[in-house]
């Protein structure tokens, strides 16, 4: 049949895949061809039902069959289906949402330029910074600091912003000019007999250093995620970012939070910005932005930022960077409508909520002999798998516990992600308490299947 051929060809030619997947395993079996939504459930082309703890990636806020954004789709298509931002034109439905984004903004923010990715959206702001830098002088103060494990995009230079060898191996990436500073982690990264507080402190002295070596009038911005998602849900101490702000104002480094996934609600407050006391110059959004039913992602930067950018455009007389889709008609009423009902549900306040709930619950598992260290905030959780809790060492090489677990979650039905051995937790924010209890129980399931395995291993 030529239907089923096609299908097949497609599902063969859909090779993106990232990293943290058994490539061999997936050319073997295929993917999880996932055909329909509801709530916070996906269900496959067999019929089985998911509780996706994932929320896709780690976007979709209002679960899989939000009606209202649907709805918000077809009238945008019906009205203006497409229209651009270029050459001083735009559009109600950009317009709007840009005035949002500025009046939910943590801290004042003066302007929002949209694109599709968040990948797109870092490195935009990464040649803002360079323009910016240029305009007011500071042409050798062109230098990005991030952290290892950071995830922020793959393109040219936003892959380069990414601390993951496997975004960089082969691409040669990152470009000069990049720098990476110890990922914020205390249970891996601090030393016998320090304490948190030091160990943010030890930090900090690190990034002073590497300033000071490079030299200060070279460094023009510290990029990071409030908290980190893709490199292992990855909660820094409490002290560490006032630490780093300091070190960062000091220098006059810029500041720029990367709230691609802690944006909207997903740490228990609207911002991880707000949740971790960061005052950003300028902010990354995508993901939750729309909940991922339209391809959108904005840079909010502040006056600072903006009144050098826009002198040295009319000077130059263009500001030569933007995309045929930036601020897309449809993506933007989507994203609007998709805000409006996250802030008129109080969903933030519903995700601090249910994120106790979750934690609390994977904090009762945590005497299991392979639970390392659970770790959240809000509504995202991590949850490191070890094969020895004394020594913390994985089993047989990092990822095979995290690959089992996440296995057999998939077979009884909960959809999680194994970032090496940390399972990584993020629902969408709609979930409710008897979802959190089901997640909770098939999660126990999946440990306890998982140990079982492990000591038939001999392990
Ligand atoms: N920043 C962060 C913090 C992210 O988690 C991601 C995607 N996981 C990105 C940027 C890149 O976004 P996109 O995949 O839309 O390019």
């Amino acid at each position: 049949m030529p239907g089923s051929n096609d299908s097949l060809a497609a599902k063969d030619v859909h090779f993106q895949l990232h990293s943290y997947a058994d490539a061999r395993a997936h050319e073997e079996k295929g993917p999880l061809i996932i055909e329909r939504g509801d709530g916070v459930f996906v269900i496959d082309e067999q019929g089985n039902r998911y509780l996706e703890a994932m929320a896709g990636l780690w976007s979709v806020a209002l679960g899989f069959s939000e009606r209202r954004l649907v709805d918000a789709a077809c009238r945008q298509l019906q009205t203006l289906p497409f229209y651009h931002t270029f050459g001083h034109k735009s559009h109600p439905s950009s317009i709007a949402l840009a005035e949002r984004l500025i009046e939910l903004a943590p801290v004042p923010m003066s302007k929002v330029y949209f694109t599709n990715s968040g990948s797109e959206a870092n490195d935009v702001l990464i040649k803002l910074i360079w323009y910016r830098n240029n305009a007011i002088g500071e042409a050798r103060r062109k230098k990005i600091i991030s952290h290892v494990g950071g995830y922020h995009g793959v393109t040219g230079l936003s892959g380069s912003l990414t601390g993951l060898a496997s975004v960089h191996t082969g691409f040669d990436l990152p470009l000069p000019g990049f720098l990476h500073v110890t990922t914020p982690h205390f249970y891996r990264q601090g030393r016998p007999g320090e304490n948190e507080e030091q160990f943010a402190e030890r930090l900090a002295l690190e990034l002073e250093e590497l300033i000071q070596r490079e030299g200060p009038e070279t460094i023009a911005a510290f990029i990071a995620e409030p908290l980190m998602g893709a490199g292992g849900v990855i909660v820094p101490p409490p002290t560490y970012w006032a630490r780093v702000q300091q070190v960062c104002r000091r220098h006059e480094v810029l500041i720029v939070a990367d709230e691609v996934i802690s944006g909207f609600g997903r740490t228990g407050k609207r911002f991880g910005c707000e949740t971790f006391g960061i005052a950003p110059d300028a902010m990354i959004l995508s993901k939750q932005l729309s909940s991922s039913y339209q391809p959108i992602a904005a840079v909010l930067i502040n006056e600072k930022l903006y009144a050098a950018i826009a002198d040295h455009s009319h000077a130059l007389g263009v500001l030569g960077t933007g995309f045929t889709g930036s601020g897309h008609p449809v993506a933007s009423a989507v994203a609007l409508a998709n805000i409006n009902i996250v802030e008129c549900e109080h969903l933030t306040e519903h995700a601090a909520e249910m994120g106790q709930r979750l934690l609390a619950g994977l904090h009762r598992l945590s005497d299991s002999p392979l639970i390392g260290q659970v770790r959240g905030c809000g509504l995202i959780a991590g949850i490191e798998l070890v094969s020895d809790k004394t020594t913390r060492a994985p089993s047989n090489g990092v990822g095979r516990l995290g690959k089992y677990f996440t296995d057999r979650a998939q077979r009884n039905g909960l959809i999680v992600r194994a970032i090496g051995d940390t399972i990584a937790l993020c629902p969408p924010l709609i979930i409710n308490v008897e979802e959190v209890d089901l997640l909770l129980a098939r999660f126990q399931r999946s440990l306890g299947e998982t140990l079982d395995w492990l000591r038939s291993e001999g392990a």
